[in-house]
């Protein structure tokens, strides 16, 4: 059986024998685009490149990229330890070609790669293709379909429609059809029941997507038409967790060796079995998923804060904090005892991570410590809520209730709402927008500056000054805005 780390190298020698140059993951954590605050997909880093803004160094180039889906356009925070196939944080798998090999390389050598590399058995794939959309002039995209068919069986070609088959990258610029490569993973009793391709897209665990490859062919103008792209563009990914569990014959991404060593450790730190109790199970998952997210991101020196992305770790993090203390009975600092674990299994990888484990270690900790002071007294004050909207035959809490959650106890928004919703109950969101605005308002008459995480010093120039009220010390971090 091919460990995580073997494929992850045997990606890239494939590729590296096609000629293409292997390049480095970008950070995860994006510092100068505003439209973007993480990767959320391997062709970020290439975006000028695609959009002819910038030269292409290599046609050919392929890598392994970090990649984080919890806001904007790709947000799967609510899936992630629910199902057993989309993390937070991932890594993609990609190849590129930048006006070089167009489609009928990107599908053979996918074929090449899964199944005569890999010996992925063919009988369970499937590939699906762009329909068309005959409002816009696009007929079918007959070019993938005809290539697919040297490869796979009529019934394992799949139309797929706009939504699932058609890659943009806004309103306007380049665009093309994609054609994706789904897995069949069940026993043969249950593909006996229902055949694998009326599950393709349908969200069932063990028959997934795992490579997406985009064809970008068109530029669409401003006035919505489209014209050719004068240099067409390859652009896949495919879903690294995704393609261990299906080499390794698991059923669930957490069965892997991607996470077997973080839910071992897990479980002997709790002193529970991961497999006993579905809450528990789920608690475990989230945990495994969310450290990876965290301590990535700190690596990327994007600490926990109170505005932006370091909001959006902070919430994360706080959410794992929460699962460990209310399913797995953690009502000390945990997860920071996990990160030896992740190095050993991905700082070979990734050396930012061992490079940082000390800052990272402390950064977690002391996370854990600042929110772990207050949720006690939070999940009280929740619980009593909820119970006294039951008692009064609602399932809505007040929007100020959620608010002195948020303000005074530090819960997330969506953490309050992730407790509601595991007690079938919402919350007034309209109260706690007026709550939020009316605080926002007192603030700026109060002080005339308002004080964040970081403060500019010069313009262009940003120093980190200090973590809430924690010890990490100043200077551990600079950088310059490359604006
Ligand atoms: P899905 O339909 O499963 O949500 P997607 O169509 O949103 O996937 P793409 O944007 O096409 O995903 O990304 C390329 C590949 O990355 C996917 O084929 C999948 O294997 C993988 N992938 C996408 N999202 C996740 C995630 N949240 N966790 C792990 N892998 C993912
Ligand atoms: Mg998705
Ligand atoms: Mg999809
Ligand atoms: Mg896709």
């Amino acid at each position: 059986m091919l460990t995580a780390k073997e494929i992850r190298e045997s990606f890239k020698d494939f590729f590296r024998d096609k000629g293409h140059q292997i390049v480095p993951s970008a950070p995860m954590v994006i510092k100068d685009d505003p439209t973007l605050m993480f990767t959320n997909a391997g062709m970020n880093q290439f975006k000028d490149i695609i959009l002819g803004n910038a030269a292409a160094k290599y046609k050919r180039v392929a890598d392994s990229q970090k990649c984080l889906r919890v806001s904007g356009k790709h947000n799967d925070l609510e899936e992630v330890g629910m199902d057993t196939y989309h993390h937070t944080m991932f890594e993609m798998l990609g190849n590129w070609s930048f006006g070089d090999y167009f489609k009928k390389e990107a599908i053979d050598w996918a074929w090449e790669y899964l199944v005569d590399v890999l010996k992925l058995n063919p009988e369970n794939l499937y590939a699906t293709v762009f329909e068309g959309s005959p409002a816009e002039g696009l007929g079918r995209d007959d070019e993938a379909a005809a290539i697919w068919e040297k490869h796979l069986p009529a019934d394992h070609i799949i139309n797929g429609n706009k939504h699932d088959n058609f890659w943009e990258m806004g309103d306007t610029g380049p665009c093309g059809p994609c054609s994706e490569i789904h897995i069949d993973l069940r026993s043969d009793a249950e593909k006996a029941q229902i055949p694998g391709r009326e599950l393709v897209n349908h969200d069932h665990p063990q028959v997934i997507e795992i490579w997406n490859l985009v064809f970008m062919q068109y530029n669409r103008k401003a006035d919505g038409s489209l014209e050719p792209l004068p240099a067409k563009v390859i652009d896949t990914g495919m879903g690294f967790e995704r393609l261990c569990m299906a080499l390794q014959g698991k059923t669930s991404n957490y069965d892997t060796d991607v996470f077997t060593p973080l839910i071992g450790k897990i479980a002997q730190l709790s002193g529970k079995r991961y497999g006993d109790d579905p809450k528990v199970d789920i608690a475990m998952r989230v945990i495994a998923d969310h450290v990876r997210t965290i301590a990535f991101s700190i690596a990327d020196s994007q600490l926990p804060g109170n505005a932006k992305a370091g909001y959006v770790i902070r919430r994360i993090l706080r959410r794992a904090v929460r699962y460990a203390y209310t399913f797995l009975e953690q009502k000390q600092a945990f997860m920071y005892r996990l990160l030896d674990t992740l190095i050993e299994s991905m700082g070979e990888a990734y050396p930012e991570l061992p490079k940082q484990r000390e800052l990272i270690m402390r950064v977690i900790k002391e996370e854990e410590d600042a929110f772990l002071r207050t949720l006690d007294n939070g999940i009280r004050l929740l619980d009593n809520a909820i119970a006294a909207a039951k008692s009064n035959g609602k399932n809505e809490i007040s929007g100020k209730e959620a608010f002195v959650l948020y303000d005074t106890y530090g819960f997330p928004l969506d953490l309050t709402e992730l407790i509601l919703k595991e007690n079938a109950m919402t919350l007034d969101h309209k109260e706690f927008d007026e709550e939020m605005a009316a605080q926002k308002a007192r603030a700026r008459n109060a002080a005339a500056v308002e004080t964040g995480d970081w403060v500019i010093l010069r313009d262009g120039e940003q120093e980190f000054v200090g973590y809430d009220n924690t010890s990490v010390p100043v200077n551990i971090l600079r950088y310059r805005k490359v604006k």
